[in-house]
């Protein structure tokens, strides 16, 4: 990565800080760069920079950015903090975090760091399924990303594997694009809403199967060509041919280090109001960690922004009592 980003060394202590930003995908660095564009001293910890953008091969929804892929726009994310005085640590994670008016946050190496504010921004991660061809086959077949990936399917079979509101509401989306959507339900019956089952139900070219257990994702030289599925009440193994599996079982969010510090939804999204306020004051968060609904690209961008202009007006606010603190410390 870049060698002029400013890149603090583990164990070296940092003053206080008025912004520690937690995650280096486009919420994070977006709240970066609004944070340090405000004259703020912003650190930024990101266990993974790039974050899920690093794993994604085709972007084309990035609004002014007709096309680039992951690892593309993580360069060009890094090089854009590169205009700022942004102190960044690589490859740490925050483990926990004291409340307070002057917040510490303890990283994996031990090291401690002061912060006035600090902003959550640590995505989360698409459920797996856990069978033969899932991960070997990402992005050559299987994905997870129903807005982002398919238009690559264009006239083409796939199955969508869930049926819950997210798989269903995948399958509808999917329905007008591809030639044809299989949904995959391990239950007997479906756990989507009825108003979106109706709504698939009628969908000529979606078809439903129910108690059916995914064995195996089937790939010839580098493309996924068929899913193989159980059935459960008979035990039979079936094959069906097609060219993309969407898996829709749940998206975790990374914020097992945030519990009994800020709200939490029983999901365990962080619980923001539209200014990316969490429960605790000083404490905000943005992008897919959240409960924002959409989980994108251009939406944690936004919701980053929004994230460090809150963070801003807290500090405006509170900057006497800060001062007060930070002498007395
Ligand atoms: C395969 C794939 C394809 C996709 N395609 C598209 C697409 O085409 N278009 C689109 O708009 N969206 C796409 N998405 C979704 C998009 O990538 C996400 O919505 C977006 O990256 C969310 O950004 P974020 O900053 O909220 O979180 P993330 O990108 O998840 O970044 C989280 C950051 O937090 C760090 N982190 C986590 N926990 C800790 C911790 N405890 N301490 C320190 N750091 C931590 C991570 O290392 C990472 O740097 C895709 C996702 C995937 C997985």
């Amino acid at each position: 990565r870049d060698p002029s980003l400013k890149q603090a060394n583990a164990g070296q202590s940092l003053p206080l800080q008025d912004v520690t930003v937690i995650g280096g995908g486009p919420a994070g660095v977006s709240s970066a760069i609004y944070s340090a564009r405000k004259g703020l001293k912003v650190t930024v910890i990101a266990d993974r920079f790039g974050g899920q953008v690093k794993d994604t091969m085709g972007i084309e929804n990035l609004i002014s950015v007709p096309k680039t892929t992951g690892p593309e726009l993580v360069g060009n994310l890094a090089e854009h903090m590169k205009d700022y005085d942004i102190t960044l640590k690589e490859h740490v994670r925050v483990e926990s975090i004291e409340k307070g008016n002057i917040k510490t946050l303890t990283l994996s190496s031990g090291e401690q760091i002061k912060t006035k504010t600090i902003i959550v921004a640590t995505g989360a991660r698409w459920r797996e399924l856990g069978v033969p061809g899932e991960k070997e086959n990402i992005g050559n077949g299987v994905a997870y990303c129903p807005h982002c990936d398919g238009p690559f399917f264009k006239g083409k079979d796939v199955a969508v594997i869930g049926g819950g509101n997210s798989g269903i509401e995948a399958a509808l989306d999917l329905a007008g694009i591809v030639k044809s959507v299989t949904v995959f339900e391990f239950m007997p019956t479906l756990k989507a809403d009825q108003v979106l089952i109706n709504q698939a139900e009628k969908r000529e070219n979606v078809t439903i199967i129910k108690n059916a257990a995914t064995k195996q994702i089937v790939a010839e030289n580098g493309k996924v060509t068929a899913i193989e599925y159980q059935d459960r009440a008979t035990d039979e193994v079936h094959s069906l041919p097609l060219a993309g599996v969407f898996v829709q079982i749940g998206l975790v969010p990374n914020s097992q280090f945030m519990k009994g510090v800020v709200d939490l939804t029983q999901h365990g999204e962080i619980v923001v109001d539209n200014k990316c306020k969490t429960s605790e004051p000083g404490i905000f968060a943005a992008g897919d960690v959240t409960t924002v609904p959409y989980k994108q690209i251009v939406i944690s961008m936004g919701e980053g922004a929004k994230a460090s202009l809150s963070a801003f007006e807290y500090l405006l606010a509170h900057e006497v009592e800060d001062e007060a603190e930070s002498q007395a410390a």
